[in-house]
């Protein structure tokens, strides 16, 4: 029999919220193995948008986004170094008076739950934020203290600032089974069997299968990300901007190139583990792009990629203990907006992992939330019995 690598606590994923996590849980002294299949940030974590954003979350996202973009804002004190973080500021334009009568909707319905980071603004205002906008702008929501950073940058500080701390990153190494003896968790790899007291499932699209062999089906599902990136041009625009009526995700770095995307879907191959481009999808972005900034109408794109996110039924993340089993806990599911949450998450999931109790409730979370939902439709459904 193979020898067993032993450990405090299994990390299955090296995106961000594997290596948040990881972080985290040596920061308490807890000896970590992280086992990636691929490499750290090859996925979703290291190709993204960067958008650091709290503009436009779900409800039940706020109060963590808001916790992890102070963490954003304190990133040299967390790792060493900021990961590229540029606090430009995130801007939701209207471009209908009937689209800013929706983005007012959505302020006052912020406001009536205790949230007042996102501000309406007026036409003038977000033309004087961003000269360079197209003149039928009506509006918009504007949240000062959001921002980008570097995706790959920051995993890739995540994992180091990880390492500094002891915890040991297996790359090319992918979990295939996943199993409970006793207590421990027991993870089998190509490179061996791995134990520890406890197991953290966050390999993104790829948390299904896991989750499944551990009797917790989730109806979450892959999707292929596209996002493109121009040649340079001169400095044009400042803030992160998206579109109230349609798909947009925009900013220029500072290297002159402008970053599109906005939630398009391409193609996802789980099984070859590799996200493909769909350039007619493509071409609908584009467009929004040059009605939004008509200068740009001749610049052109000089790559597009896909990436693989995992996304659920209800467009929540799973952060959550098992339901059926001790010791194993699972972060997946982030439907393209994990970037953001990735340092904030991580250090919930470690109070989670170690204390039961997280500072933040993540009982929306939950990963029997599905099953529940199912449970009760199922007995809506049954017919009523009459006397
Ligand atoms: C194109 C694109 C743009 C996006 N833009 C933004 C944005 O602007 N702002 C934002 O907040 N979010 C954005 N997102 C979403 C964000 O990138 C993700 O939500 C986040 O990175 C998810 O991190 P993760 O650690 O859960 O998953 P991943 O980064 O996918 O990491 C999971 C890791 O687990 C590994 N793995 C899987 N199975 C196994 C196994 N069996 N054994 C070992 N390892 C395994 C994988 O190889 C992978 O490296 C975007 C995503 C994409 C694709």
């Amino acid at each position: 029999m193979n020898e067993i690598s032993e450990a405090d606590v299994i990390v299955v994923g090296g995106g961000l919220h594997g290596t948040s996590s990881a972080l985290h849980l040596a920061k308490r002294g807890v000896k970590v193995i992280v086992l990636e299949a691929d490499y750290v940030a090859r996925h979703s974590s290291g190709v993204n948008a960067g958008g650091v954003r709290t503009l436009g979350r779900p409800l039940p996202e706020i109060p963590l986004a808001l916790m992890s973009r102070e963490i954003w804002h304190g990133m040299t004190d967390l790792l060493g170094e900021d990961g590229g973080f540029v606090p430009s500021g995130q801007l939701k334009i209207a471009e209908t008076e009937a689209e800013l009568e929706t983005c007012r909707e959505r302020v006052a319905l912020l406001a009536s739950h205790g949230f007042t980071h996102e501000k309406i603004i007026d036409r003038e205002t977000v033309l004087e934020l961003e000269p360079a906008l197209a003149r039928h702008v009506t509006g918009g929501i504007w949240v000062e203290r959001d921002g980008y950073a570097l995706p790959y940058r920051t995993t890739t500080a995540f994992r180091l600032a990880a390492q500094r701390l002891g915890v040991r990153f297996l790359e090319g190494t992918p979990v295939r089974r996943i199993e409970q003896r006793g207590e421990r968790w027991f993870a089998q790899t190509p490179r061996g069997t791995f134990g520890a007291q406890k197991m953290l499932i966050a390999s993104g699209a790829w948390s299904g299968e896991l989750s499944k062999q551990a009797g917790e089906p989730v109806p979450v599902h892959p999707e292929g990300l596209m996002l493109m990136v121009t040649h340079r041009v001169a400095p044009f625009c400042r803030a992160t901007l998206g579109a109230t009526g349609r798909p947009l995700s925009f900013k220029q770095f500072d290297n002159g190139t402008v970053v599109i995307g906005g939630k398009l879907i391409g193609i996802a191959e789980l099984a070859n583990r590799h996200g493909e481009v769909d350039f007619m999808r493509l071409v609908k972005s584009a467009q929004t792009v040059t009605d939004l900034f008509p200068h740009l109408r001749h610049l052109g794109v000089n790559r597009a990629w896909a990436g693989v996110e995992a996304f659920t039924e209800d467009e929540l993340p799973v952060i959550s203990a098992s339901r059926t089993a001790s010791n194993l806990y699972y972060s997946f599911g982030y439907c393209g907006s994990g970037f953001q949450l990735g340092p904030g998450c991580g250090k919930l999931v470690s109070e989670l992992m170690l204390d039961g109790e997280p500072s933040l409730s993540l009982d929306a979370f939950a990963i029997d939330r599905f099953h529940a939902r199912a449970t009760s439709a199922a007995a809506d459904a049954l017919p009523l019995v009459t006397h």
